[in-house]
């Protein structure tokens, strides 16, 4: 019995994944964007993920180490040892994902940061920006206009790094 082939989409905005089961001809939208073929790179975009998600912890855990009060020191002492832990993580995830790509260097990260920006900018932070202005929300509407917009430069820099280094920007994996 022949197996069909049962390619797996994935959508990178509310990564939903998808199968398909028999080849047709058009590409599958999910949430306004092209969704994109992992079959032959599950475990890649699975440790994509992982850095994606040890960053935003590392992120949250910074943040909620400088709100912590006097009497919180030892459990401050574990969040920052946590920092740290989680930086070197993520470091080592990002180094794993330049070696696999045969020293390919920063640029396949800096594609996929850029592409999250792109869905931040496009999608998110409007869709934030609008419900705090239906809530009449001011200054949360303010907060996320400034975060909206720091994306924005974050894009534009990075932009101008890929593409102005796109054949010698290097990561070193050593
Ligand atoms: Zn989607």
């Amino acid at each position: 019995m022949n197996e069909q082939p049962q390619d797996i989409y994935k959508c990178s905005v509310c990564l939903k994944e998808v199968k398909v089961t028999n080849n047709s001809n058009g590409t599958l939208i999910c949430c306004k964007r092209e969704m994109q073929n992992i079959t032959f790179d599950r475990l890649g975009t699975f440790k994509l993920q992982s850095l994606k998600q040890k960053s935003a912890l590392v992120q949250f855990l910074n943040i909620l180490s400088q709100q912590m009060p006097k009497n919180q020191q030892d459990n401050k002492a574990a969040v920052d040892d946590l920092i740290q832990k989680n930086s070197k993580v993520a470091l080592l995830l990002a180094k794993e994902i330049a070696v696999e790509n045969q020293g390919f260097d920063l640029n396949k990260l800096l594609m996929n940061i850029i592409d999250d920006l792109w869905v931040s900018i496009l999608i998110d932070y409007p869709q934030y920006i609008a419900q705090a202005s239906f809530e009449s929300k001011l200054e949360i509407k303010k907060l996320l206009t400034d975060a909206f917009e720091l994306d924005r430069r974050a894009l534009n820099t990075l932009e101008a790094i890929l593409y102005r280094n796109e054949s010698t920007l290097e990561f070193d994996a050593s």
